[in-house]
């Protein structure tokens, strides 16, 4: 297994930035997973499961800890009957949305333009046009800090929007991790009881077939075709970026009682097209950063703060963000 040092993370996010992790591996099996986990307990380093990097700021100076991705074993879809299928942590969320779409399963086809892996998926429950990855999750294998597989029951994995209980554990040994306890399901006996989530390894879903919703394939299909267009029309999918950056809101603001779109509040503030250096609030999506050229990711996180800030001052509304900090 090869071991990188200082390697640039903005190889590895779709933000295209951020400085060195001063280790980076790929893990191919649980041993190779084991072995990451060794190194940085030798070195007395934190790690860092990296998925696509898709929902993920790394700062620029880097992360003085263990990165690792995961490939090998972890890159399988396993196709148990019955609608019934074990993803490894690995796996594209379009391979595998597309996949179960072909063979005529609904529930996910909607996440297919969503660009990081399952595992990514799992802890950010990750979703899409009413659509969401821990809907249809029964189970989730995970690596424990112990070095034990373990296998959580959906309702252990504490799913709420863009919530999941792995966010919880992982919050607490990654400093500067987003969010704050409030926004984190509490399941007893689980989260913060010293047997850490150190991995999402694999997850098993079960899906239904199309036709039991009086569904075709091609319906399915035109449904996706449907997703794509509507974020090739409103994202600004031509520059690096990650997604949305804040959490859509519970509630609106008194004046709006049904707006609970960040972007509408950014847009309403003047926002779009605001620059911070190379960082710019996009023109076609307000809730959307992008890197329009040169961008550091202080430039990025300076621009979300200075939202968050005129969005409170404007309307007396807290975004939360949804992009995942490493290394501040
Ligand atoms: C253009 C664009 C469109 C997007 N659209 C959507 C959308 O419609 N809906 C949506 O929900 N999101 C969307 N996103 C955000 C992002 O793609 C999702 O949050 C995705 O689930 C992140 O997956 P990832 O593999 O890239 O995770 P990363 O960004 O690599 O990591 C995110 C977090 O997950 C953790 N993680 C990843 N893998 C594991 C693992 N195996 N074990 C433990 N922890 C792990 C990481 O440690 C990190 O804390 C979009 C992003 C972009 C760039």
């Amino acid at each position: 297994m090869q071991i990188l040092e200082n390697e640039p993370m903005n190889k590895h996010t779709s933000f295209k930035v951020g400085g060195p992790a001063r280790f980076f591996t790929k893990a191919e099996s649980i041993e190779d997973l084991k072995t990451a986990m060794a190194l940085a307990r030798e070195k007395g380093l934190l790690y860092f499961i990296l998925g696509n990097g898709t929902n993920l700021l790394v700062s620029d100076k880097g992360y003085d800890g263990v990165v690792v991705t995961l490939a090998g074993v972890f890159s399988a879809i396993e196709d148990l009957g019955n609608g019934v299928f074990n993803v490894g942590a690995a796996v594209p969320l379009g391979r595998f949305a597309r996949t179960t779409l072909k063979q005529g399963y609904a529930g996910i086809h909607k996440l297919a333009g969503i660009p990081g892996t399952l595992g990514g998926a799992i802890y950010m429950n990750a979703g899409a046009y009413g659509q969401e990855i821990g809907n249809c999750c029964t189970a989730v294998s995970v690596l424990d800090g112990e070095g034990n597989i373990r296998e959580l029951t959906a309702s252990e994995c504490g799913f709420g929007y863009r919530r999941s209980v792995f966010q919880k554990k992982l919050k607490t040994e990654i400093p500067g991790q987003a969010g704050d306890d409030k926004d984190y399901a509490e399941i007893p006996g689980q989260a913060g009881d010293g047997k850490d989530y150190a991995a999402i390894l694999s997850a098993k879903f079960q899906l239904e077939q199309a036709s039991a919703q009086g569904k075709s394939v091609e319906d399915l299909e035109a449904e996706l075709a449907e997703c794509m267009a509507k974020r090739k029309a409103s994202q600004p999918l031509n520059r690096p970026n990650a997604g949305s950056t804040f959490k859509r809101l519970d509630t609106g603001a008194a004046d709006t009682p049904t707006q609970i779109a960040p972007g509408y509040y950014i847009e309403q503030a003047g926002l779009k097209g605001f620059r911070i250096g190379g960082a710019e609030v996009s023109t076609l999506h307000a809730n959307f950063i992008v890197n329009a050229g040169g961008a550091t990711a202080k430039d990025i996180l300076d621009l979300s703060e200075h939202v968050q800030n005129k969005v409170a001052e404007k309307f007396g509304i807290e975004l939360k963000r949804e992009i995942i900090l490493l290394g501040f």
